[in-house]
């Protein structure tokens, strides 16, 4: 920590109504990379929760009155200073959650982007006329922000997750109190810090961290000034939510986990696809949401395939992401090791074939190295659950129609990704696909231009783009009767 330029960015207590509040207890925040304890946070209650959830009702009818313009100066602001600090917040992210720092940094930019984007969406949100039944009346369309919104953020983004909800929130005029995972909350009480700077009003952004998330989430899900609950985390956890969100029929977003398949046919540009899967299996050691779970090869190319995937992840450095040209960090916690293992060896048990990898560094270190398997079917554990590490899981298929199937056959929509240079197929298979994102040609398809989310279990609502801002604002429709009079 006394690498960090500017030492006022490591806060340790929760952030309501503008201020900074301690609790009674405190919980460590580890490095994962070396077991370190980083800094010791506040451990607040669901009093706490109650509170910043009050602090937000009281700021909301002021904010949301706040031209949009001023709105959009303030988020502008927020972005820039999120950019001025980008190593000292990058810094902290892989301090916190390990992954290297190119990414921590790249993280940071990639959440700025959405204070951006909806910066400028805030003056872009345009109501409607529709032509009335009646002569003597008129329809008009107004939309406005929900209110107070509540979220609850994961581990593996720890600036991004919040930045895409809370940019979104803000810009439409809503109040916003998230609860960060406990395993990295450094990163949000940051990024309350920057938001003080910016002149964001007191009880706009609001952060909450503790490690009793039941409590808090109780609060966060059924008291009745919060108006919409944003989650991102798992499948488990958010139908939970969304159940205790039903007693007071709140708005719910969820962005949930995946299975993402990554579809090579025989008509691809091989170099491209791996590339591109090179991208979406590795990056934060494969604990994306988005992160590819399943790769699927069409048979008359799994050899040549596979040669070049096991040479693309040889030149894969595993280390402690503030070291050097790091492109694998740790895994957060022993239990994301230990899961990882599990898939792994039931595959092999199963029949399965491991090329490289396969193991920790060291037992008990969280280091696991990048392995490849081959001849994985959709019946092994490692192809239904999400593997969140750095693990290649590789199986084959005959024809479009097998991958098709194969793909689909998971409760799971996030993303999904094919790689052919037939256009038609593109279509096809594009269409084909239960997946609230596909990349064709493409590994990498978040920005905050367009609409990130999912189907099926995945869960539903989209961040970024202009889907995005409206899962933080009511439709009103006005009718303006009597005008012939
Ligand atoms: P998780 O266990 O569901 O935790 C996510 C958040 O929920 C954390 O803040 C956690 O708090 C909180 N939480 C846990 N139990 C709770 C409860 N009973 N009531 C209220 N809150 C509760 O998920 P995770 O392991 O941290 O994150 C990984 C998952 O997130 C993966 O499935 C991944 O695919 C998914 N994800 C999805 C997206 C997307 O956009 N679709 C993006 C990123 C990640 P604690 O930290 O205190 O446990």
């Amino acid at each position: 920590m006394t690498k960090l330029t500017d030492q006022s960015l490591l806060k340790t207590a929760s952030y309501w109504q503008g201020e900074w509040h301690d609790a009674d207890s405190n919980f460590e925040v580890i490095n994962p990379a070396n077991g370190d304890v980083i800094a010791k946070v506040a451990d607040s209650t669901a009093t706490a929760a109650e509170k910043a959830v009050a602090a937000a009702d009281k700021a909301f009818a002021g904010w949301a009155a706040r031209p949009a313009s001023e709105r959009s100066e303030l988020l502008l602001r927020w972005q820039q200073l999120l950019l001025e600090h980008q190593d000292d917040l990058g810094l902290l992210l892989t301090l916190e959650q390990g992954k290297p720092l190119a990414e921590a940094k790249g993280e940071i930019a990639y959440g700025a982007s959405y204070m951006q984007w909806f910066a400028e969406e805030a003056k872009r949100v345009y109501g409607d006329t529709i032509p009335a039944k009646s002569g003597d009346q008129r329809i008009v369309v107004i939309k406005q922000p929900v209110g107070v919104v509540a979220a609850i953020t994961p581990w593996n983004f720890p600036n991004a997750m919040i930045a895409r909800k809370a940019a979104a929130a803000l810009a439409a005029g809503c109040t916003f109190v998230v609860k960060p995972a406990q395993l990295t909350p450094l990163s949000a009480l940051a990024m309350a810090e920057l938001a003080d700077r910016a002149g964001i009003p007191a009880g706009v952004f609001n952060v909450i961290t503790s490690t009793d998330a039941k409590a808090i989430g109780d609060v966060l899900t059924q008291d009745k000034r919060v108006a919409k609950f944003s989650f991102t985390g798992s499948t488990k956890i958010g139908k939970q939510l969304a159940k205790q969100c039903a007693g007071t029929v709140k708005r719910v977003s969820l962005e949930l986990g995946g299975n993402a398949p990554f579809i090579v046919f025989a008509d691809a540009d091989l170099d491209a696809a791996i590339d591109g899967l090179m991208a979406s299996k590795f990056r934060n050691a494969g604990q994306t949401c988005v992160c590819t779970n399943r790769i699927l090869v069409q048979q008359s190319i799994v050899e040549p395939f596979t040669e070049k995937l096991q040479q693309a992840i040889g030149k894969l450095k595993l280390g402690k992401g503030t070291d050097d040209n790091v492109d694998i960090g740790p895994l957060i916690n022993n239990d994301a090791c230990d899961k990882v293992d599990k898939l792994l060896h039931q595959a092999l048990a199963m029949g399965a074939k491991l090329h490289c990898g396969g193991k920790r560094q060291a037992t008990d270190s969280l280091f696991y190295f990048p392995t490849l398997v081959t001849g994985v079917n959709n019946d092994m554990a490692v192809a239904q659950d999400e593997i969140f590490g750095p693990v290649a899981a590789v199986q084959s298929f005959d024809d479009e129609a097998e991958a098709i199937a194969l793909a689909n056959a998971t409760d799971s929509g996030l993303a999904a990704y094919f790689y052919s240079r037939d256009i038609g197929r593109c279509w096809r298979v594009a269409e084909a696909l239960q997946y609230g994102m596909v990349g064709v040609n493409e590994g990498m398809v978040s920005n905050p231009t367009a609409p990130f989310g999912g189907v099926k279990q995945s869960g539903y609502g989209r961040e970024g783009s202009k889907y995005g801002l409206d899962d933080y604002l009511d439709v009103k429709y006005l009718c303006l009767g009597g005008l012939d009079k």
